[in-house]
Protein backbone atom coordinates (compact mmCIF):
# COMPACT_ATOMS: atom_id res chain seq x y z
CA UNK A 1 0.00 0.00 0.00
CA UNK A 2 1.15 3.12 -0.77
CA UNK A 3 1.84 5.95 1.78
CA UNK A 4 -0.45 8.26 1.47
CA UNK A 5 -3.25 5.43 1.08
CA UNK A 6 -2.22 4.37 4.23
CA UNK A 7 -2.55 7.86 5.92
CA UNK A 8 -6.08 8.03 4.37
CA UNK A 9 -9.21 6.94 6.15
CA UNK A 10 -10.52 4.51 4.20
CA UNK A 11 -14.27 3.70 4.24
CA UNK A 12 -14.51 0.62 3.15
CA UNK A 13 -11.64 -1.45 4.58
CA UNK A 14 -14.02 -2.71 7.23
CA UNK A 15 -16.34 -4.21 4.74
CA UNK A 16 -16.75 -8.12 4.54
CA UNK A 17 -15.52 -9.51 1.34
CA UNK A 18 -19.19 -10.44 0.18
CA UNK A 19 -20.42 -6.77 0.25
CA UNK A 20 -19.52 -5.20 -2.84
CA UNK A 21 -19.28 -1.26 -3.22
CA UNK A 22 -22.61 -0.26 -5.39
CA UNK A 23 -22.42 2.06 -8.10
CA UNK A 24 -24.84 4.09 -6.42
CA UNK A 25 -26.01 3.03 -2.86
CA UNK A 26 -29.65 4.12 -3.71
CA UNK A 27 -30.19 1.54 -6.15
CA UNK A 28 -33.10 -1.08 -5.04
CA UNK A 29 -31.31 -4.70 -5.78
CA UNK A 30 -33.39 -7.09 -7.58
CA UNK A 31 -34.98 -10.05 -5.85
CA UNK A 32 -33.55 -8.35 -2.51
CA UNK A 33 -36.95 -6.19 -2.44
CA UNK A 34 -40.95 -7.01 -3.35
CA UNK A 35 -40.92 -6.09 -7.19
CA UNK A 36 -43.29 -3.19 -6.95
CA UNK A 37 -40.36 -1.93 -4.93
CA UNK A 38 -39.59 1.61 -7.00
CA UNK A 39 -38.38 5.41 -6.02
CA UNK A 40 -40.94 8.10 -7.37
CA UNK A 41 -40.15 11.02 -9.00
CA UNK A 42 -39.04 12.82 -5.54
CA UNK A 43 -36.38 9.56 -5.17
CA UNK A 44 -38.91 8.08 -1.95
CA UNK A 45 -39.07 4.26 -2.14
CA UNK A 46 -42.77 3.24 -3.02
CA UNK A 47 -44.40 0.06 -1.99
CA UNK A 48 -47.13 -1.38 -3.62
CA UNK A 49 -48.16 2.30 -4.98
CA UNK A 50 -47.74 3.86 -1.71
CA UNK A 51 -44.40 6.33 -1.14
CA UNK A 52 -43.03 5.50 2.49
CA UNK A 53 -43.06 8.80 3.61
CA UNK A 54 -46.76 8.45 3.20
CA UNK A 55 -46.36 4.93 4.82
CA UNK A 56 -45.15 6.55 7.60
CA UNK A 57 -47.23 9.69 8.24
CA UNK A 58 -50.47 6.93 8.75
CA UNK A 59 -48.54 4.63 10.50
CA UNK A 60 -45.09 5.93 12.47
CA UNK A 61 -42.49 4.27 12.61
CA UNK A 62 -41.19 1.25 12.85
CA UNK A 63 -43.55 -0.34 11.20
CA UNK A 64 -43.46 -3.62 9.18
CA UNK A 65 -44.86 -3.31 5.40
CA UNK A 66 -45.93 -6.33 3.85
CA UNK A 67 -46.78 -6.20 -0.16
CA UNK A 68 -49.71 -8.28 0.01
CA UNK A 69 -49.46 -8.88 -3.74
CA UNK A 70 -46.04 -10.42 -3.41
CA UNK A 71 -46.82 -12.47 -0.38
CA UNK A 72 -50.08 -14.04 -2.47
CA UNK A 73 -48.17 -14.04 -6.12
CA UNK A 74 -45.08 -15.78 -4.29
CA UNK A 75 -48.08 -18.82 -2.36
CA UNK A 76 -49.39 -19.24 -6.01
CA UNK A 77 -45.78 -19.33 -7.81
CA UNK A 78 -45.09 -21.81 -4.72
CA UNK A 79 -48.13 -24.01 -5.03
CA UNK A 80 -47.88 -24.33 -8.79
CA UNK A 81 -43.55 -24.54 -9.01
CA UNK A 82 -44.33 -28.06 -6.66
CA UNK A 83 -47.54 -28.77 -8.86
CA UNK A 84 -46.64 -28.46 -12.35
CA UNK A 85 -43.16 -30.83 -11.09
CA UNK A 86 -45.42 -33.80 -9.63
CA UNK A 87 -47.80 -33.80 -11.97
CA UNK A 88 -44.72 -34.53 -14.63
CA UNK A 89 -44.25 -37.54 -12.84
CA UNK A 90 -48.15 -38.17 -12.63
CA UNK A 91 -48.55 -37.23 -8.84
CA UNK A 92 -49.76 -34.61 -7.32
CA UNK A 93 -47.88 -31.87 -4.35
CA UNK A 94 -49.47 -30.27 -1.43
CA UNK A 95 -48.02 -26.65 0.36
CA UNK A 96 -48.45 -25.59 3.48
CA UNK A 97 -47.84 -22.25 4.26
CA UNK A 98 -45.17 -22.18 7.46
CA UNK A 99 -47.15 -20.23 10.34
CA UNK A 100 -44.44 -19.69 12.17
CA UNK A 101 -42.52 -17.47 9.75
CA UNK A 102 -45.56 -15.26 10.22
CA UNK A 103 -49.08 -15.37 11.14
CA UNK A 104 -52.10 -13.48 11.33
CA UNK A 105 -55.48 -13.99 10.41
CA UNK A 106 -55.14 -12.13 7.06
CA UNK A 107 -51.77 -13.73 5.87
CA UNK A 108 -53.94 -17.34 6.51
CA UNK A 109 -56.40 -16.32 4.45
CA UNK A 110 -54.02 -15.12 1.40
CA UNK A 111 -52.40 -18.37 1.95
CA UNK A 112 -56.04 -20.25 1.94
CA UNK A 113 -56.87 -18.23 -1.18
CA UNK A 114 -53.85 -19.46 -3.17
CA UNK A 115 -54.32 -22.96 -2.42
CA UNK A 116 -52.19 -23.51 0.06
CA UNK A 117 -52.85 -25.45 3.59
CA UNK A 118 -51.60 -23.73 6.89
CA UNK A 119 -48.80 -25.46 9.38
CA UNK A 120 -49.20 -24.42 12.86
CA UNK A 121 -46.87 -25.21 15.46
CA UNK A 122 -48.58 -24.30 19.27
CA UNK A 123 -51.90 -23.52 19.98
CA UNK A 124 -51.87 -19.87 20.07
CA UNK A 125 -51.20 -20.59 16.55
CA UNK A 126 -53.83 -23.08 15.44
CA UNK A 127 -56.55 -20.52 16.99
CA UNK A 128 -54.98 -17.73 14.78
CA UNK A 129 -55.75 -20.40 11.72
CA UNK A 130 -59.06 -21.45 13.22
CA UNK A 131 -59.95 -17.32 13.79
CA UNK A 132 -58.55 -16.81 9.87
CA UNK A 133 -61.35 -19.29 8.77
CA UNK A 134 -58.85 -21.56 7.87
CA UNK A 135 -60.64 -25.20 7.34
CA UNK A 136 -59.09 -27.57 10.30
CA UNK A 137 -58.80 -30.37 8.10
CA UNK A 138 -56.35 -27.69 6.06
CA UNK A 139 -54.39 -27.48 8.99
CA UNK A 140 -50.60 -29.56 10.18
CA UNK A 141 -49.73 -28.94 13.49
CA UNK A 142 -45.90 -29.25 14.43
CA UNK A 143 -43.87 -29.70 17.69
CA UNK A 144 -41.42 -31.58 19.66
CA UNK A 145 -43.43 -30.60 22.70
CA UNK A 146 -47.34 -30.35 21.74
CA UNK A 147 -48.61 -30.16 24.68
CA UNK A 148 -51.64 -32.35 26.11
CA UNK A 149 -54.30 -29.56 26.05
CA UNK A 150 -53.16 -28.78 22.48
CA UNK A 151 -53.45 -32.52 21.45
CA UNK A 152 -56.78 -32.52 22.28
CA UNK A 153 -57.70 -29.23 20.96
CA UNK A 154 -56.49 -29.80 17.55
CA UNK A 155 -57.91 -34.05 17.43
CA UNK A 156 -61.47 -32.45 18.78
CA UNK A 157 -61.37 -29.54 15.95
CA UNK A 158 -60.23 -32.36 13.16
CA UNK A 159 -56.84 -30.63 12.38
CA UNK A 160 -55.84 -32.31 9.29
CA UNK A 161 -52.71 -33.58 10.21
CA UNK A 162 -50.39 -33.80 13.21
CA UNK A 163 -46.84 -34.28 12.63
CA UNK A 164 -45.74 -36.69 15.61
CA UNK A 165 -42.37 -36.31 17.28
CA UNK A 166 -41.79 -38.76 20.00
CA UNK A 167 -42.96 -41.70 21.08
CA UNK A 168 -44.94 -40.00 24.41
CA UNK A 169 -46.86 -37.91 21.89
CA UNK A 170 -48.41 -41.18 20.09
CA UNK A 171 -49.07 -42.76 23.57
CA UNK A 172 -50.80 -39.18 24.46
CA UNK A 173 -52.41 -39.59 20.84
CA UNK A 174 -53.50 -42.72 21.43
CA UNK A 175 -55.41 -42.18 24.66
CA UNK A 176 -57.13 -38.67 23.29
CA UNK A 177 -58.40 -40.40 19.77
CA UNK A 178 -59.92 -42.81 22.25
CA UNK A 179 -61.54 -40.51 24.82
CA UNK A 180 -63.08 -38.69 22.19
CA UNK A 181 -63.39 -40.89 19.97
CA UNK A 182 -61.77 -39.73 16.81
CA UNK A 183 -60.16 -40.68 14.07
CA UNK A 184 -56.51 -38.82 13.42
CA UNK A 185 -54.49 -38.84 10.70
CA UNK A 186 -50.37 -38.13 11.71
CA UNK A 187 -47.00 -37.92 9.53
CA UNK A 188 -44.42 -39.13 11.40
CA UNK A 189 -41.38 -36.95 11.65
CA UNK A 190 -37.83 -38.19 10.77
CA UNK A 191 -34.31 -37.19 11.57
CA UNK A 192 -32.68 -38.17 8.08
CA UNK A 193 -29.52 -36.97 9.50
CA UNK A 194 -28.82 -34.36 6.76
CA UNK A 195 -28.91 -30.59 8.15
CA UNK A 196 -28.81 -28.08 5.48
CA UNK A 197 -27.72 -24.69 5.51
CA UNK A 198 -27.42 -22.20 2.89
CA UNK A 199 -25.10 -23.66 0.20
CA UNK A 200 -23.81 -26.84 2.35
CA UNK A 201 -25.54 -29.48 3.50
CA UNK A 202 -24.04 -32.18 6.04
CA UNK A 203 -24.95 -35.39 5.63
CA UNK A 204 -24.03 -36.93 9.61
CA UNK A 205 -23.42 -34.41 11.88
CA UNK A 206 -26.85 -33.89 12.73
CA UNK A 207 -28.06 -36.85 15.24
CA UNK A 208 -28.01 -34.65 17.86
CA UNK A 209 -30.34 -32.20 17.83
CA UNK A 210 -34.50 -32.28 19.60
CA UNK A 211 -36.51 -33.13 16.52
CA UNK A 212 -37.67 -36.32 15.22
CA UNK A 213 -37.26 -39.96 15.18
CA UNK A 214 -34.07 -41.36 14.04
CA UNK A 215 -35.07 -43.83 10.92
CA UNK A 216 -34.59 -46.64 13.06
CA UNK A 217 -36.65 -45.45 15.67
CA UNK A 218 -39.20 -43.89 13.03
CA UNK A 219 -39.72 -47.52 12.16
CA UNK A 220 -40.68 -48.76 15.14
CA UNK A 221 -42.94 -45.53 16.16
CA UNK A 222 -45.02 -46.72 12.60
CA UNK A 223 -45.37 -49.83 14.34
CA UNK A 224 -46.84 -48.87 17.14
CA UNK A 225 -49.42 -46.10 15.20
CA UNK A 226 -50.22 -49.18 13.32
CA UNK A 227 -51.73 -50.97 16.44
CA UNK A 228 -53.45 -48.10 17.65
CA UNK A 229 -57.52 -48.32 16.80
CA UNK A 230 -57.72 -44.08 15.74
CA UNK A 231 -54.51 -43.26 14.61
CA UNK A 232 -54.19 -42.98 10.66
CA UNK A 233 -50.39 -43.38 9.68
CA UNK A 234 -49.97 -41.23 6.41
CA UNK A 235 -46.46 -41.26 6.38
CA UNK A 236 -43.22 -39.79 6.99
CA UNK A 237 -42.28 -35.72 7.43
CA UNK A 238 -38.50 -34.38 7.23
CA UNK A 239 -36.84 -30.98 7.50
CA UNK A 240 -33.55 -30.41 7.36
CA UNK A 241 -33.28 -26.49 7.53
CA UNK A 242 -33.90 -23.34 7.18
CA UNK A 243 -32.13 -20.34 4.51
CA UNK A 244 -31.20 -23.57 2.09
CA UNK A 245 -29.84 -22.41 -1.49
CA UNK A 246 -29.65 -25.54 -4.03
CA UNK A 247 -31.22 -28.77 -4.20
CA UNK A 248 -28.61 -31.29 -2.67
CA UNK A 249 -29.34 -31.44 1.02
CA UNK A 250 -33.31 -31.95 0.01
CA UNK A 251 -32.09 -34.63 -2.66
CA UNK A 252 -29.92 -36.59 -0.22
CA UNK A 253 -32.70 -36.62 2.65
CA UNK A 254 -35.58 -37.62 0.03
CA UNK A 255 -33.40 -40.73 -0.23
CA UNK A 256 -32.78 -41.59 3.01
CA UNK A 257 -36.09 -41.09 4.07
CA UNK A 258 -37.54 -42.83 0.37
CA UNK A 259 -35.90 -46.36 1.73
CA UNK A 260 -37.95 -46.17 4.95
CA UNK A 261 -40.86 -45.12 2.81
CA UNK A 262 -40.14 -48.49 0.57
CA UNK A 263 -39.84 -50.75 3.74
CA UNK A 264 -43.22 -49.43 4.88
CA UNK A 265 -44.97 -49.83 1.94
CA UNK A 266 -43.47 -53.51 2.04
CA UNK A 267 -45.45 -53.74 5.57
CA UNK A 268 -48.49 -52.13 4.63
CA UNK A 269 -48.46 -49.40 7.24
CA UNK A 270 -50.31 -46.62 5.49
CA UNK A 271 -53.88 -46.13 6.33
CA UNK A 272 -54.46 -42.66 5.76
CA UNK A 273 -56.79 -42.34 2.66
CA UNK A 274 -57.06 -39.44 0.30
CA UNK A 275 -60.81 -38.14 -0.59
CA UNK A 276 -61.53 -41.18 -2.95
CA UNK A 277 -60.88 -43.59 0.07
CA UNK A 278 -58.07 -45.46 -1.19
CA UNK A 279 -54.93 -45.29 0.63
CA UNK A 280 -52.56 -42.48 0.33
CA UNK A 281 -49.04 -41.83 1.52
CA UNK A 282 -47.82 -38.94 1.56
CA UNK A 283 -43.64 -37.83 1.81
CA UNK A 284 -43.35 -34.49 3.88
CA UNK A 285 -40.12 -32.96 3.01
CA UNK A 286 -40.68 -29.79 4.86
CA UNK A 287 -39.57 -26.37 4.14
CA UNK A 288 -36.25 -24.58 3.80
CA UNK A 289 -35.81 -22.45 0.81
CA UNK A 290 -33.50 -19.56 0.92
CA UNK A 291 -34.37 -16.05 0.07
CA UNK A 292 -32.20 -13.22 -0.75
CA UNK A 293 -31.49 -10.85 2.26
CA UNK A 294 -28.57 -8.69 0.21
CA UNK A 295 -27.02 -8.83 -3.15
CA UNK A 296 -24.92 -11.14 -2.74
CA UNK A 297 -27.75 -14.26 -1.85
CA UNK A 298 -28.29 -15.70 -4.90
CA UNK A 299 -31.34 -18.23 -4.23
CA UNK A 300 -32.55 -20.62 -6.68
CA UNK A 301 -35.68 -19.55 -8.35
CA UNK A 302 -38.75 -21.93 -6.94
CA UNK A 303 -39.43 -23.67 -10.22
CA UNK A 304 -36.20 -24.62 -10.65
CA UNK A 305 -36.39 -25.89 -6.95
CA UNK A 306 -39.51 -27.72 -7.37
CA UNK A 307 -38.22 -29.38 -10.32
CA UNK A 308 -34.94 -30.51 -8.87
CA UNK A 309 -36.34 -31.48 -5.57
CA UNK A 310 -39.61 -33.54 -7.67
CA UNK A 311 -37.67 -35.46 -10.11
CA UNK A 312 -34.98 -36.37 -7.49
CA UNK A 313 -38.28 -37.74 -5.06
CA UNK A 314 -39.14 -39.70 -8.66
CA UNK A 315 -35.85 -41.26 -9.60
CA UNK A 316 -35.61 -42.91 -5.97
CA UNK A 317 -39.15 -44.09 -6.60
CA UNK A 318 -38.28 -45.36 -10.11
CA UNK A 319 -35.16 -47.12 -8.38
CA UNK A 320 -37.22 -48.77 -5.78
CA UNK A 321 -39.87 -49.87 -8.05
CA UNK A 322 -42.28 -47.76 -5.70
CA UNK A 323 -45.05 -45.29 -7.03
CA UNK A 324 -44.33 -41.31 -6.05
CA UNK A 325 -46.20 -40.29 -3.10
CA UNK A 326 -48.33 -37.28 -2.57
CA UNK A 327 -45.23 -35.08 -1.74
CA UNK A 328 -45.89 -31.83 0.98
CA UNK A 329 -43.36 -29.24 1.35
CA UNK A 330 -43.99 -26.26 3.75
CA UNK A 331 -42.32 -23.09 3.09
CA UNK A 332 -42.47 -20.38 5.43
CA UNK A 333 -39.41 -17.66 4.68
CA UNK A 334 -39.80 -17.88 0.88
CA UNK A 335 -43.48 -17.01 0.91
CA UNK A 336 -43.46 -14.15 3.72
CA UNK A 337 -39.77 -13.04 3.81
CA UNK A 338 -39.63 -10.67 0.35
CA UNK A 339 -42.85 -9.03 0.74
CA UNK A 340 -42.19 -7.29 4.18
CA UNK A 341 -39.62 -4.02 4.41
CA UNK A 342 -39.82 -2.55 7.94
CA UNK A 343 -39.30 1.36 7.84
CA UNK A 344 -37.27 2.97 10.64
CA UNK A 345 -36.26 6.97 11.06
CA UNK A 346 -32.94 7.80 11.95
CA UNK A 347 -32.41 9.54 15.36
CA UNK A 348 -28.39 9.64 15.49
CA UNK A 349 -25.32 9.16 13.27
CA UNK A 350 -21.57 8.90 14.19
CA UNK A 351 -18.65 7.85 12.72
CA UNK A 352 -15.30 5.18 14.15
CA UNK A 353 -12.40 5.07 13.33
CA UNK A 354 -10.66 1.71 13.50
CA UNK A 355 -6.71 1.60 13.29
CA UNK A 356 -6.48 -2.02 10.91
CA UNK A 357 -2.60 -1.42 11.26
CA UNK A 358 -2.65 -0.99 7.58
CA UNK A 359 -5.00 1.98 7.08
CA UNK A 360 -7.30 3.95 9.40
CA UNK A 361 -10.31 2.36 8.30
CA UNK A 362 -13.98 4.38 9.07
CA UNK A 363 -17.57 2.90 10.23
CA UNK A 364 -20.83 4.87 9.98
CA UNK A 365 -23.63 4.03 12.70
CA UNK A 366 -26.40 5.03 12.17
CA UNK A 367 -29.31 4.16 14.69
CA UNK A 368 -32.63 3.72 13.80
CA UNK A 369 -35.86 4.19 16.40
CA UNK A 370 -35.92 -0.18 16.66
CA UNK A 371 -33.58 -2.79 16.80
CA UNK A 372 -33.21 -6.41 18.29
CA UNK A 373 -36.68 -5.62 19.34
CA UNK A 374 -38.58 -5.82 16.08
CA UNK A 375 -35.75 -7.80 14.39
CA UNK A 376 -33.70 -10.29 16.35
CA UNK A 377 -32.23 -12.17 13.70
CA UNK A 378 -28.80 -10.35 13.68
CA UNK A 379 -28.60 -10.61 17.10
CA UNK A 380 -29.80 -14.91 17.04
CA UNK A 381 -28.05 -15.67 13.97
CA UNK A 382 -25.84 -13.47 12.91
CA UNK A 383 -27.95 -12.69 9.93
CA UNK A 384 -27.00 -10.27 7.63
CA UNK A 385 -29.68 -7.62 5.90
CA UNK A 386 -29.57 -4.70 3.96
CA UNK A 387 -31.24 -1.08 3.83
CA UNK A 388 -31.64 1.52 1.97
CA UNK A 389 -32.58 5.38 2.28
CA UNK A 390 -36.83 5.55 1.77
CA UNK A 391 -37.51 9.01 1.94
CA UNK A 392 -35.00 10.29 -0.14
CA UNK A 393 -32.47 9.63 -2.66
CA UNK A 394 -29.47 10.16 -1.10
CA UNK A 395 -26.50 12.65 -3.09
CA UNK A 396 -22.97 11.46 -1.37
CA UNK A 397 -21.13 8.45 -2.24
CA UNK A 398 -21.20 5.16 -0.05
CA UNK A 399 -19.96 4.70 2.71
CA UNK A 400 -19.90 1.67 4.94
CA UNK A 401 -22.10 2.07 7.43
CA UNK A 402 -23.66 -0.34 10.56
CA UNK A 403 -27.01 0.09 11.15
CA UNK A 404 -27.94 -0.46 14.41
CA UNK A 405 -31.23 0.00 17.39
CA UNK A 406 -31.99 1.93 20.25
CA UNK A 407 -31.54 -0.89 23.00
CA UNK A 408 -29.09 -0.90 25.77
CA UNK A 409 -27.00 -3.81 24.33
CA UNK A 410 -23.93 -3.66 21.62
CA UNK A 411 -25.02 -6.87 19.76
CA UNK A 412 -28.63 -4.67 18.79
CA UNK A 413 -27.43 -4.77 14.79
CA UNK A 414 -30.42 -4.47 12.45
CA UNK A 415 -27.63 -4.46 9.21
CA UNK A 416 -24.44 -5.32 10.02
CA UNK A 417 -22.61 -4.23 7.14
CA UNK A 418 -24.17 -1.72 4.33
CA UNK A 419 -22.95 1.21 2.16
CA UNK A 420 -25.48 3.98 2.55
CA UNK A 421 -25.37 7.35 1.02
CA UNK A 422 -23.11 9.66 3.27
CA UNK A 423 -25.36 12.11 3.96
CA UNK A 424 -27.46 9.61 5.42
CA UNK A 425 -29.14 12.59 8.35
CA UNK A 426 -31.35 12.35 11.27
CA UNK A 427 -35.42 12.56 9.95
CA UNK A 428 -34.62 10.07 7.47
CA UNK A 429 -36.56 6.99 6.63
CA UNK A 430 -34.28 4.04 6.60
CA UNK A 431 -35.97 0.92 4.83
CA UNK A 432 -34.51 -2.74 5.66
CA UNK A 433 -36.11 -5.46 3.21
CA UNK A 434 -37.27 -8.95 3.73
CA UNK A 435 -37.79 -8.59 7.07
CA UNK A 436 -41.36 -10.42 6.54
CA UNK A 437 -40.17 -13.81 7.90
CA UNK A 438 -39.14 -14.56 11.23
CA UNK A 439 -38.97 -10.71 12.37
CA UNK A 440 -42.53 -10.15 14.05
CA UNK A 441 -42.75 -13.55 15.30
CA UNK A 442 -39.74 -13.18 17.11
CA UNK A 443 -40.64 -9.65 18.14
CA UNK A 444 -40.33 -8.63 22.03
CA UNK A 445 -40.73 -6.05 24.28
CA UNK A 446 -37.12 -5.50 25.29
CA UNK A 447 -36.36 -2.54 27.27
CA UNK A 448 -40.21 -2.02 27.31
CA UNK A 449 -40.21 -0.64 23.42
CA UNK A 450 -43.33 -1.70 21.99
CA UNK A 451 -43.99 -3.83 18.91
CA UNK A 452 -44.53 -1.94 15.84
CA UNK A 453 -47.54 -2.25 13.78
CA UNK A 454 -48.20 -4.84 10.50
CA UNK A 455 -49.77 -2.86 7.49
CA UNK A 456 -50.47 -4.74 4.43
CA UNK A 457 -50.50 -2.77 1.15
CA UNK A 458 -51.82 -3.72 -2.03
CA UNK A 459 -52.42 -1.77 -5.01
CA UNK A 460 -51.90 1.66 -3.34
CA UNK A 461 -54.12 1.31 -0.04
CA UNK A 462 -52.49 0.42 3.49
CA UNK A 463 -54.48 -1.15 6.39
CA UNK A 464 -53.19 -2.50 9.37
CA UNK A 465 -53.03 -6.25 9.41
CA UNK A 466 -51.73 -6.52 13.34
CA UNK A 467 -51.97 -3.11 15.22
CA UNK A 468 -48.84 -1.79 17.16
CA UNK A 469 -48.57 -2.06 20.94
CA UNK A 470 -49.11 0.86 23.10
CA UNK A 471 -46.99 1.90 26.11
CA UNK A 472 -50.28 1.43 27.87
CA UNK A 473 -50.71 -1.89 26.45
CA UNK A 474 -47.10 -2.66 28.64
CA UNK A 475 -48.43 -1.18 31.59
CA UNK A 476 -51.51 -3.34 31.52
CA UNK A 477 -49.59 -6.44 32.39
CA UNK A 478 -47.54 -4.83 35.14
CA UNK A 479 -49.68 -6.22 38.58
CA UNK A 480 -47.63 -3.59 40.61
CA UNK A 481 -49.84 -1.16 38.79
CA UNK A 482 -53.69 -0.06 40.29
CA UNK A 483 -54.50 -3.43 41.81
CA UNK A 484 -50.90 -4.10 43.39
CA UNK A 485 -51.01 -0.43 44.67
CA UNK A 486 -54.08 -0.85 46.69
CA UNK A 487 -53.22 -3.88 48.13
CA UNK A 488 -49.88 -2.16 49.54
CA UNK A 489 -52.25 0.71 50.74
CA UNK A 490 -54.47 -1.43 52.26
CA UNK A 491 -51.47 -3.05 54.48
CA UNK A 492 -50.73 -0.50 56.08
C1 LIG B 1 -39.47 -23.71 10.33
C2 LIG B 1 -40.08 -24.85 9.65
C3 LIG B 1 -40.53 -24.71 8.33
C4 LIG B 1 -40.39 -23.45 7.54
O1 LIG B 1 -39.07 -23.11 7.29
P1 LIG B 1 -38.74 -21.90 6.29
O2 LIG B 1 -37.28 -21.78 6.35
O3 LIG B 1 -39.43 -20.70 6.81
O4 LIG B 1 -39.26 -22.29 4.95
C5 LIG B 1 -41.14 -25.80 7.75
N1 LIG B 1 -41.29 -26.97 8.42
C6 LIG B 1 -40.87 -27.12 9.68
C7 LIG B 1 -41.07 -28.41 10.35
C8 LIG B 1 -40.26 -26.08 10.34
O5 LIG B 1 -39.83 -26.25 11.59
Amino acid sequence: MPDDAAAAVVSGALAPEWLALPDDPNDLAPGVWPASAHRDADGALVIAGIPAPELVRTFGTPVLVLDEDEARDRARRTLRAFGDAAARHGGRARVYYAGKAFLSTEVARWMIDAGLNVDVCSAGELAVALAAGVPASRIGFHGNNKRVFELERAVEVGVGTIIVDSDIEIERLAAITERLDRRQTVLVRVNSGVHAETHHFLATAHEDQKFGFTLEAAERAVERIHELELVDFAGLHCHIGSQIFGTAGFRESASRVLELHARLLEQERFTATGADGSVEPVLNLGGGFGIAYTRADTPTPIAELADGIVDAVADECAVRGIPLPVLAFEPGRSIIGTPGVTLYEVGTTKSVQVDTGSAVAERRYVSVDGGMSDNARPALYGAQYSARLASREGVEGPVLSRVVGLHCESGDVVVDHEYLPGDVTPGDLLAVPATGAYCAPLASNYNHVPRPPVVAVTGGTARIIVRGERIEDLLARDAGIDTGSAVAEGEE
